[in-house]
């Protein structure tokens, strides 16, 4: 099909992009519906940003279409495309003061002086920095520019607004705060929003929908729930829920479960008991106190092979079995129902 398309909101078409052997995006396909807000998760070179920046029209693809609200926009320059763009390092104009950076697309778009003033005061408003309007970038804190950089991206009205890693330079004890805040503005503006992350937790607590990718593909997509509760593959266990993935031999050995299927269980499914017997399977090998949930990793060998596995367990501190330390021989367990089970 060529020219309009039917499906609004964002949606990329089979979009692939190799630089030289790497093949950056293969066959990369989703769909972000008007007014939602998708963010892409992968492991660090998985392609997130490529995928971004093809939205943006900063890449072209080798093959394949993006399209916005039904218009095929690949080979519409960025500047033509109606996105916004939030940079992971937020590239303000460092000679401007907070005003002129916000004033920047209206400007640029023609917008005459008074309601420019008017829209760039509502814009700092929203994201909680009316007051800050003659302060030069440098006299800010990351999350207060990173909030800048939003507003100037939202002040030129786009369709799109595009935020690669936006929390990346906010200082780790405001980046809850600061992603909270991103959401409510979020629902507040109701811009189509694509999102960038390697970070699971941030991803699964803002997104309508999580597009998880590996080595340039994309392997599932759907909502935080979704994705969770159904993951498409052992990789997505492993990434979004740190699931213990064993085969077969070692679910046997370990979960004393009989079993065709590689499982996964999430380590909060994973209950431990300390047993007297030093022919136990598995051994503590860390313990990791939290206030709610403490960690413990255990470690067995498989007889058979040889091989080493490790089994993480989220237990209840408040239920925290006793004589769980290091070099405790235990038993590990987990309800059938709690199993995901994948034919690999
Ligand atoms: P992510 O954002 O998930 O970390 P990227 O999209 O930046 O991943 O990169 C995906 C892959 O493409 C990586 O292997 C990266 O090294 C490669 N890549 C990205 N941009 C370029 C480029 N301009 N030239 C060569 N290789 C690139």
């Amino acid at each position: 099909m060529t020219g309009a398309d039917p499906i609004e909101g964002l949606r990329l078409d089979r979009v692939s992009r190799r630089f030289g052997t790497t093949a950056a995006l293969r066959d990369v396909s989703f769909h972000v519906p008007p007014c939602a807000l998708a963010v892409i998760v992968g492991p660090s070179g998985c392609g997130k940003s490529t995928a971004l920046r093809t939205v943006a029209g900063f890449e072209s693809p080798d093959a394949g279409r993006v399209l916005l609200d039904g218009l095929d926009v690949t080979r519409v320059p960025p500047e033509r495309r109606s996105a916004a763009m939030v940079f992971q390092h937020y590239a303000l104009f460092p000679n401007l003061d907070v005003a002129g950076n916000v004033a920047y697309g209206p400007r640029v778009q023609g917008v005459e002086a008074a309601p420019r003033a008017t829209l760039v005061r509502e814009m700092l408003e929203l994201v909680g920095l009316a007051g800050l309007d003659l302060r030069r970038p440098h006299e800010l804190s990351g999350g207060q520019q990173q909030r800048v950089a939003l507003a100037r991206a939202l002040a030129a009205r786009p369709k799109l607004l595009l935020l690669d890693e936006p929390l990346s330079n906010v200082d780790p004890s405001l980046r809850r705060d600061t992603r909270t805040r991103l959401r409510t503005l979020h629902e507040a503006r109701g811009v189509t929003t694509l999102w960038v992350t390697h970070d699971r937790e941030e991803a699964l607590a803002v997104a309508d929908i999580v597009i998880v990718m590996r080595a340039g593909e994309v392997v599932q997509s759907g909502s935080p729930r979704e994705v969770c509760e159904s993951p498409a593959t052992t990789f997505v266990a492993e990434f979004l829920l740190d699931a213990n993935v064993l085969p077969p031999s070692a679910a046997k050995a370990f979960l004393s479960l009989a079993t065709d299927e590689v499982v996964a269980a999430r380590p909060d499914h994973v209950g431990l008991e300390r047993i007297a017997d030093d022919s136990a399977p598995l051994r503590v090998v860390t313990v990791a106190y939290g206030p709610v949930r403490t960690e413990v990793v255990c470690e067995g060998v498989l007889a058979a092979s040889g091989e080493t596995f490790r089994v993480r367990s989220h237990v209840d501190t408040d239920a925290l079995p006793p004589g769980l330390r290091a070099g405790a021989p235990v038993r590990a367990f987990v309800r059938p129902a709690d199993l995901l089970r994948f034919r690999r």
